[in-house]
């Protein structure tokens, strides 16, 4: 049986056998971390460092300590064994697991924290499948955070209790500055610890809201950030359009509260909306707000962080890609084109009262693409108003029906046409409607 160690390799000797790209690159890793390298006879094929290799024609001028040995013939590398075997090498041998005392776990390494994933040899692509999973979990502030800690001697004696010590480190490393840190100075790192230790010695737990973008729907197109805080958050406030596989990434026991709006049927109002944002996170809650899209692209974000703004409460905005980006991407209607369009307007087609709210002049530009949120129920008065204002009847019109999940449909057709024809395919909300020339693209671009 095996268990992982690690092992200070400065100036211990190591063989390396064979010229296999794999073997290169294993060597690599080792020649940074101060092994001296031999290679047996004709030496790596290609290297790319500048580290000093000894090549080799006898077992004693190498005195190896470690063997690396990535060989096609099974005979030949049968005798590496046996020879490693006979002076109590320990070896690494590509093709004979149970042989080889060394493994390469797949590492993620952020400063000094390590983590090894290790199948036992039996799947590297397991071992690389959790390893990217750890690496979004992981945010690049954490070194230098770990780094500044250590330097500080006072943490100690101000944090008594083991609990206040546990409270100390979950609070930061759930702070999200730890997330920006690698782009802050020493000092704000500094203060953040500072700040952390006060309000863990001394002052009651406060909350903090995230305003988080969850895109149109498919879940791949969350950020690492959204990520994260869907599975930090201690309750999370959502819309209707977050589709449920995002949905299905909230922490299990995060309480999870539906404030969502279906057209003219504000299901909560965005008063008490504001206000429960506020309650929550005084309550000492990780809060998340998870929106549709973007929560700056008609998403009301605005409006809610200014009430915690006057309210005091710290929050964080995290962007996420809009219905525009999303529904455009996955149905191959590039936004702008060299050809077709060197602007793009994102336009509410919800209409107050009539069509007199919307900006006509400005919306029948040529080169320019129309993205409507909220256009559906509209459609008809706004085809009729470009066309008036001079848009051509012949202009494509596309409208993406539950855009980047499972269930995206597609209806095209021109101005003229297309409020029949989207009657006809009966589509369902949320639906993004896009204005312009570039939607003839679609027939040469689409790839799903
Ligand atoms: N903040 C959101 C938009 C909210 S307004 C964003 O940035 O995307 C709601 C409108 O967004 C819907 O009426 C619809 O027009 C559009 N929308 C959101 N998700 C969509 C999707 N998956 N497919 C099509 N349209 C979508």
């Amino acid at each position: 049986m095996s268990i992982a160690l690690t092992l200070d390799l400065t100036g211990r000797h190591l063989l390396c056998v064979g010229d296999s790209a794999r073997l290169v690159s294993k060597a690599q890793r080792l020649a940074e971390a101060g092994v001296r390298l031999y290679w047996w006879k004709t030496g790596p094929v290609q290297w790319a460092g500048d580290d000093n290799i000894t090549v080799v024609t006898h077992w004693d001028e190498a005195r190896p300590e470690f063997l690396l040995v990535d060989l096609e013939d099974s005979e030949e590398r049968q005798g590496w064994i046996d020879r490693a075997r006979e002076d109590g090498v320990y070896g690494w041998f590509r093709g004979a697991p149970e042989a080889s005392e060394l493994q390469f776990p797949s590492v993620v390494q952020r400063g000094p924290l390590r983590v090894a994933m290790d199948t036992g040899g039996l799947s590297p692509s397991v071992a690389r499948w959790l390893r990217q999973r750890i690496e979004q979990l992981l945010p690049d502030g954490l070194s230098d955070l770990l780094e500044r800690v250590a330097l500080r001697k006072d943490i100690e004696q101000r944090l008594e209790t083991p609990h206040q010590r546990r409270s100390f480190w979950y609070r930061l490393l759930d702070n999200q500055f730890i997330h920006r840190a690698a782009l802050s100075s020493a000092r704000d790192t500094d203060a953040v610890i500072e700040d952390t230790l006060e309000s863990v010695a001394d002052q009651e737990p406060r909350g903090e809201v995230y305003l988080v973008g969850a895109g149109p729907g498919d879940p791949d197109l969350l950020t690492l950030k959204a990520l994260r805080l869907l599975g930090e958050a201690d309750v999370v406030l959502h819309d209707r359009l977050v589709s449920q596989p995002i949905m299905d990434l909230i922490r299990a026991d995060a309480e999870i509260i539906h404030v969502g709006k279906a057209r003219s049927k504000h299901s909560v109002p965005q008063e008490t909306i504001n206000q429960m944002l506020v309650e929550q996170a005084r309550a000492g809650k990780t809060v998340v707000r998870l929106k549709g899209g973007d929560p700056f692209i008609f998403g009301r974000g605005g409006e809610e962080i200014e009430t915690l703004a006057e309210e005091g409460i710290d929050f964080q905005v995290v962007p996420g890609i809009t219905a525009a980006s999303g529904c455009a991407t996955y149905s191959g209607i590039p936004l702008t084109h060299r050809d077709h369009a060197q602007s793009v307007r994102f336009v509410t087609g919800h209409l107050k009262n009539d069509s007199s709210d919307l900006p006509w002049a400005d919306l029948v530009q040529d080169d320019q693409t129309l993205v409507l949120y909220m256009g559906l129920v509209g459609l008809p008065i706004i085809t009729r108003g470009l066309m008036a204002h001079g848009m051509s009847a012949d202009m494509p019109v596309a409208l993406i029906s539950r855009g980047t999940t499972p269930e995206q449909t597609v209806v095209t057709g021109t101005l003229s046409n297309i409020v029949e024809r989207v009657d006809d395919a009966g589509v369902r909300a949320p639906t993004l409607i896009i204005v312009g020339s570039v939607v003839s693209l679609r027939d040469r671009l689409a790839w799903l």
